[in-house]
């Protein structure tokens, strides 16, 4: 039996060029052959019912947004127990945060280790809403992780392409959850085109950051948890790491929807991408000005996270940095290490490489006068370091 989850999602529309397309049709990227840009989720606000009180009965996961995802009915739902991760204060740094309010919201605590649960539970419950069986992915590790958890959750196919350098625990935990892991010679725009090839050979849905869209659905939960658990405000600063940039645009996406909803007001956070030297297209666009990044990839970082040559949706990201008067700082991999070391001695918080690189970024800009008194800062550590631990400590 079909029991709603009052979703009040509507259509699909192309960010670029405007085109609507159907809600109840597989949809990957902009139909339009010669736009081909990301999809955006749109839901019917006005008739929305929930109040921002009711919401405190919801249970500690994503889903308590459930009107405002896509998914329509509840036994599609293919969760363990994603979202809803703490906000906690840096308490130990004072000579970086004096007359700051230093925030960090811990995804580290998610299934599989990080914020790609929150992306793949939406991708796989929609998907299994619309009748997809075998899903592929190319993945840096995260991703393919929690691919693999969802779709062995959902009784559901997983195929992985994944770079030979990603560290062995995100091989194991993918093939533990009955995932087909291929390992690539080459980086993950080399595994997204063998991905690509035999998705369309084979029917398989190539759930590629941003090319469905429903992966930044999970991801702009992010954004609503921010706003919620900071008593319905927003920080003044909101610093992130950037790969594919889903977390970017999903968190922005969610502060305009959540003014729609007339649950926050105007003002925004300004957002902080922050790279890592290895692979910072978007941080050089930025400080050139232009609207796309270029292609760029140094090789080896111990984010591997961060190894993304050229996000797909560059110009989304770039636009986000413009719009809201942001910053991008690239990062080295021995500064990512140091401030690695330092939350973990002075705060007892294992964060990933991707997440340690704000911590470094924050003192940047800290020490240039970008952030200015009594600000608050949140930065987004996106998972755990447990997985990269062979890298960390033969570094
Ligand atoms: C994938 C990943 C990122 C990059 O996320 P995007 O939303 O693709 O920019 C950052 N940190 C970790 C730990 C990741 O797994
Ligand atoms: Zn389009």
């Amino acid at each position: 039996m079909a029991k709603t989850t009052g979703s009040l999602f509507t259509h699909l529309t192309c960010v670029e060029c405007g085109k609507n397309h159907l809600r109840n049709e597989w949809n990957t990227v902009c139909k339009d052959d010669s736009c081909k840009s990301i999809l955006s989720a749109q839901y019917d606000f006005g008739s929305n019912k929930l109040s921002k009180e009711e919401l405190k009965n919801r249970s500690s996961s994503l889903w308590r947004y459930k009107e405002f995802l896509p998914v329509f009915d509840e036994n599609n739902i293919v969760t363990l127990g994603e979202g809803f991760s703490p906000i906690l204060r840096l308490l130990n740094q004072r000579s970086y945060t004096e007359g700051k309010q230093l925030l960090l919201k811990d995804e580290s605590n998610n299934p599989t280790g990080s914020f790609k649960a929150r992306g793949l539970s939406l991708a796989v419950s929609k998907a299994k809403e619309l009748g997809i069986d075998t899903f592929v992915i190319p993945t840096a590790g995260n991703a393919g992780g929690a691919l693999a958890a969802y779709a062995a959750r959902g009784g559901l196919k997983a195929h992985i392409f994944m770079p030979k350098l990603t560290p062995k625990a995100f091989k194991d935990e993918a093939r533990l959850f009955g995932a087909e892991v291929t390992e690539i010679d080459g980086n993950i725009s080399d595994c997204g085109k063998i991905a690509n090839a035999l998705a369309v050979e084979n029917g398989w849905f190539d759930v590629s950051t941003l090319k469905e869209p429903y992966r930044l659905e999970g991801k702009k939960t992010m954004g609503y948890e921010i706003a919620e658990q900071l008593d319905w405000t927003v920080p003044d600063v909101i610093f992130y790491p950037t790969g594919g940039g889903t977390g970017i645009i999903g968190i922005w996406k969610a502060f305009n929807e959540l003014e729609q909803l007339g649950w926050i007001g105007s003002k925004r956070p300004r957002m902080v991408a922050v790279q890592s030297e290895s692979c910072n297209g978007i941080y050089t666009a930025f400080h050139q000005k232009e609207s796309r990044s270029a292609y760029k990839d140094g090789g080896f970082t111990i984010a591997n996270g961060l190894r993304v040559p050229k996000p797909y949706a560059d110009k989304v990201i770039l636009k986000v940095l413009q719009d809201s008067n942001g910053h991008s700082i690239s990062v080295n991999d021995t500064d990512i290490l140091t401030a690695l070391r330092e939350l973990a001695a002075h705060e007892g918080l294992l964060v990933a490489p991707e997440g340690a690189a704000l911590w470094h970024a924050y003192k940047v800009l800290n020490q240039a006068g970008w952030i200015k008194e009594g600000e608050t800062v949140l930065l987004l550590n996106t998972g755990s370091a447990y997985k990269y631990l062979e890298n960390i400590t033969n570094t």
